[in-house]
């Protein structure tokens, strides 16, 4: 079975560890990943969400934070702030610089960011195939205004210096309309057998991977069944604000808004948590296959029952 993944950073990274132990080795697996949220940073392009794969499927990530490596020292941190150089609020570990490092150099050097990642995780072995959305740069910013008036913020400063504690008033995933998908981004989609979109943030993960032109289209026309899951639980994300950049599109943080704003040209089947069971039949009603299934990824085992309930919905769905 080829199944084709679209993922964020921890909520994408997660749903795909629990995949790969409910697959078999003869699947394959492609992960088309968000690069909106990369930044440059001390001369150098962090990719945060697809390090945060890479390094979950690895076996290197920080598991209690859920980004950033395992065993990590800050001195190159220290170091760069004795010089006064920031941002402070971005947190980048030694070990995770190195990975920084070896991608700038190769970038500089000429390779495309889907060649640098398929370099990293010759290192990682993350048993699925890691492609970047684009090679092209895409950067979401976020218009705000706050005492220092409307102005429009890099996704990391809303997200992670200001908290996403002002509204955000609109997602401008910064030049998606001019970029390309990666190579072997829309070949994967048209070869899929199914197509899961994880509990990622439905704006500035998953929206952003599909606001790069051709890779909705490609979504819509796939002939593989497309089966989502809700990252929202009982009226709230599970972690971190995504109720904030819904908010934005105009969606309620509900299981059941969520799939109506991808909508039945984009999902065959969706999942909810049991604690939504209530969502099932408007969900249903507007033409998405629906099932209310336990969705908390505690664990492996139960990440891995969520990926069987999807892959089953698919076949469901495809009958
Ligand atoms: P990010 O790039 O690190 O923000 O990660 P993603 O976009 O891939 O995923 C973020 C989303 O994961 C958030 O909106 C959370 O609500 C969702 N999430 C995190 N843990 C869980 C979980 O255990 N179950 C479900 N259903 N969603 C989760
Ligand atoms: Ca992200």
């Amino acid at each position: 079975m080829r199944i084709v993944a679209l993922a964020g950073g921890i909520g994408g990274a997660r749903f795909l560890r629990g995949l790969l132990a409910a697959v078999g080795p003869q699947d394959e697996i492609t992960v088309i990943g968000n690069t909106g949220d990369d930044i440059h940073l001390y001369g150098l392009k962090v990719c945060p969400d697809l390090d945060t794969v890479m390094y979950t499927l690895g076996g290197g990530i920080n598991e209690e934070q859920g980004w950033g490596r395992a065993d990590e020292t800050w001195s190159i941190k220290a170091e760069m702030k004795e010089y006064g150089v920031g941002p402070e609020w971005f947190g980048l570990g030694d070990r995770d610089f190195a990975t920084h490092l070896v991608r700038s150099q190769m970038l500089t050097a000429g390779y495309s960011l889907s060649q640098v990642t398929e370099a990293l995780c010759v290192r990682w072995q993350p048993g699925v195939r890691l492609l970047p959305m684009s090679d092209d740069r895409v950067e979401t910013h976020v218009r705000i205004t706050d005492e220092q008036g409307t102005r429009a913020v890099h996704f990391q400063e809303y997200w992670v210096k200001l908290h996403a504690a002002v509204d955000a008033e609109a997602i401008i995933p910064v030049g998606a309309d001019t970029a390309e998908p990666a190579p072997g981004v829309l070949e994967a989609i048209a070869a899929a057998d199914v197509i899961l979109f994880p509990p990622s943030n439905p704006v500035v993960s998953i929206g952003t991977i599909l606001a790069v032109p051709g890779i909705r289209e490609a979504v819509a026309a796939a002939p593989a069944p497309v089966v989502g899951l809700s990252p929202i639980i009982g009226g709230a994300p599970v972690r971190g604000m995504a109720d904030k950049v819904l908010a934005a599109v105009g969606v309620e943080a509900a299981a059941e808004a969520v799939a109506l704003h991808y909508g039945a040209a984009l999902l065959d089947g969706w999942l909810v948590d049991t604690a939504d069971e209530d969502a099932v039949a408007g969900v249903e009603a507007a033409g998405i296959a629906c099932r209310a299934v336990p969705l908390l990824m505690t664990d492996v085992d139960a990440t891995a029952e969520m990926a069987r309930a999807a892959l089953a919905l698919a076949e469901q769905v495809r009958a």
